[in-house]
């Protein structure tokens, strides 16, 4: 722990802890109902965070550093966080978000779950709750029923440089507004015909505070009430009490709630505190104290990545990707089939840190988090990725007429300490496959793989080039064959016998490169998908640009590439190096034993800067 570095959220934390500022807070026997909400045995000394995400869409890249930021603090301080469905919003949310939210959390390696708690919260289950409040807030004169019209509520609401105008509703007695209330409660209102509004200041120089609205009357099912409630509360007031109930401490959101802070803050104050009725006796009191405290940190923003689950869900509904796990997007679940693991998303959390300050990320510092994590553990490999076919035209003679010779590799050329690295198994015979790249018929200066005899200077003819089969022989080039157009369709080279790698003084024998192959007698066809960036534009959605506009055409390739026999084995969701290419993963749903399917994860070099 001591290696952390002192973000300025573990700073309030540990003041926060040394003060004991809520060691003090009184859970049992206070008055209202919130202590129903806490569920187990609540340690009031403990810090307690929260990762609230709406089930209206697939978790992205953005969400794994919030989750990384909420349930990180809470084990790094022995604190607890809860997985909250911040449910209060029926027409956009469904269920099967929610089972996909479970499984990313999980996936990153955090759990919500405490002995005898293993139930994610739910801000839906506080809706009973929350009415309650607003009947009290109505009562104690900080909250009215409003019936203008959402235009003319926009429009009376000012903006800055212009103060707001009081509604014509605002100063009905208590008894009329709880009246109404619960007229829209029992559904005698049309949807959007009545508001209910907190009774602030419509002068505020903050927006937020100018009697914003509570509740909302939405005839829409909710997945987890049904249609037990016809009005809804609005986010702004439903967060706050959700976070009070649950007990938090430290409620972590990204900056453009920054000017909400004030109303949650009123909000919380107005719900503790007690009142007289007008009947003489108290009322209020509802949350004990002290009330959760909220902190804002900037949100991820990523180079050539779109982080908003709306304009994610238009590449879906436009097919402009295969749906919410195309490898190309910036989801959980797409990531994840990209090849991404846990352990790099969370390094990547890690290594970009919390500030107040919002600022882009680019994108292959988070390519050089997975590289990182797979460099010391993904099996290599050898693919060719655009073959064409070189025969060993001495090798009956020099092997002996179909042979084949067993070559072995190890899985990890540098295998971490205790680390299991099985040896690769794969035979050379007359004909392997190479890649294209690696046989050039008029060499460049400087190229050190295979080229054909050719003329010198003096009109000697000059020796076709030497390399290793990487794992094998030493060949040398002889020729190549090509086809009526001139593209080549064989390369030729003779075998020398006795510089098979790993044999007595073979490995010494000078050769300018060693190439990947895969014999033709073992070789197993593979598709291989290539990725490349989605957008071409490294802020595809910054100021109200059309993002559609620029997708890039050439965001995926298909290849039909021929791997070597340990790749054909590989289970779904394998990750490998292709020596050479990059780091692939055996796709997790289209791979199958016999129909290998990888895709590229990350290259092995950074490409994405200029
Ligand atoms: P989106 O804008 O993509 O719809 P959201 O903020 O509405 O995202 P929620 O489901 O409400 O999505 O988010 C849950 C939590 O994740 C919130 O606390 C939110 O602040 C956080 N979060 C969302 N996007 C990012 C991001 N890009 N960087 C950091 N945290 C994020
Ligand atoms: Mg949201
Ligand atoms: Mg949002």
């Amino acid at each position: 722990e001591a290696a952390k570095p002192g973000n300025f959220l573990r700073q309030i934390i540990e003041h926060d802890l040394d003060l004991g500022t809520y060691t003090s807070r009184r859970w049992a026997g206070s008055p209202g109902d919130a202590t129903h909400h806490a569920r187990g045995e609540p340690d009031p000394a403990r810090i307690r965070t929260r990762f609230p995400p709406e089930p209206n869409g697939h978790l992205h890249v953005g969400h794994a550093k919030s989750i990384c930021i909420n349930f990180g603090l809470a084990r790094d301080y022995g604190g607890v966080c809860h997985l909250r469905f911040d449910d209060t919003n029926p027409e956009k949310e469904d269920a099967q978000y929610v089972d996909s939210i479970i499984d990313a959390v999980q996936w990153l390696g955090f759990d919500w779950r405490q002995p005898g708690n293993d139930r994610p919260y739910q801000a839906s289950d506080y809706f009973g709750f929350m009415y309650r409040a607003a009947e009290y807030l109505i009562q104690a004169g900080h909250a009215y029923v409003d019936e203008q019209t959402v235009e003319q509520i926009r429009v009376n609401r000012g903006d800055f440089g212009r103060p707001g105008v009081n509604s014509p509703f605002r100063s009905r007695s208590p008894a009329e507004n709880l009246a109404r209330f619960r007229e829209m409660r029992d559904g005698l209102h049309e949807d959007g015909s009545m508001v209910l509004r907190a009774k602030i200041d419509m002068a505020s120089p903050n927006i937020n505070m100018r009697d914003p609205t509570l509740y909302r009357i939405r005839r829409a099912t909710h997945h987890n009430t049904g249609d037990t409630w016809c009005i809804y509360p609005m986010y702004t007031y439903a967060h706050p009490i959700e976070d009070a109930l649950e007990q938090i401490t430290h409620s972590l959101c990204t900056l453009e709630f920054e000017d909400q802070r004030p109303f949650y803050d009123w909000l919380l104050e107005r719900l503790s505190e007690t009142t007289k009725h007008p009947d003489g006796r108290t009322m209020g009191g509802l949350l004990p104290g002290p009330p959760p405290r909220q902190y804002e940190f900037a949100r991820l923003n990523l180079t050539y990545v779109i982080t908003s689950k709306r304009k994610l869900a238009q590449l879906v509904y436009d097919h402009k990707v295969s749906g919410w796990d195309d490898p190309r997007m910036p989801t959980l679940v797409g990531l994840r089939r990209r090849g991404y693991t846990p352990a790099a998303l969370r390094l990547f959390a890690e290594r970009i840190g919390v500030s107040k300050s919002a600022s882009w990320i680019d994108y292959s510092t988070l390519e050089g988090c997975l590289r990182e994590d797979l460099e010391s553990k993904a099996h290599r490999g050898m693919a060719v990725l655009n073959p064409v076919k070189l025969v060993l035209s001495n090798w009956d003679e020099a092997m002996g007429a179909g042979h084949l010779e067993p070559c072995t590799l190890p899985a990890l050329p540098h295998p971490p300490e205790g680390v299991d690295n099985p040896m690769r198994h794969f035979r050379l015979g007359k004909e392997v496959w190479i890649e294209r790249e690696d046989f050039e018929e008029t060499p460049p200066k400087g190229y050190k793989r295979l080229y054909p005899p050719r003329p010198g200077a003096g009109g000697e003819t000059l020796q076709g080039n030497r390399v290793r089969l990487k794992g094998g022989y030493v060949i040398e080039c002889s020729g190549c064959t090509k086809d009526a157009s001139g593209k080549i369709t064989e390369v030729q080279a003779r075998v020398e016998p006795h510089t098979k790698s790993g044999t007595p003084g073979a490995d010494s024998v000078k050769v300018r490169a060693a190439i990947t192959w895969v014999g033709v007698a073992d070789g197993v066809p593979a598709e291989v998908r290539m990725y490349d960036r989605l957008f071409l534009d490294a802020q595809p959605d910054a100021g109200g640009k059309d993002f559609i506009e620029s997708l890039n055409p050439d965001s995926l390739k298909v290849l039909t590439a021929i791997v070597e026999p340990s790749l054909a084995n590989a289970r779904p969701d394998d990750k490998f190096q292709f020596e050479r290419h990059g780091y692939f993963v055996a796709d997790r749903l289209d791979h199958r034993a016999g129909a290998p399917v990888f895709n590229l994860a990350v290259g092995l070099k950074d490409s994405w800067e200029k």
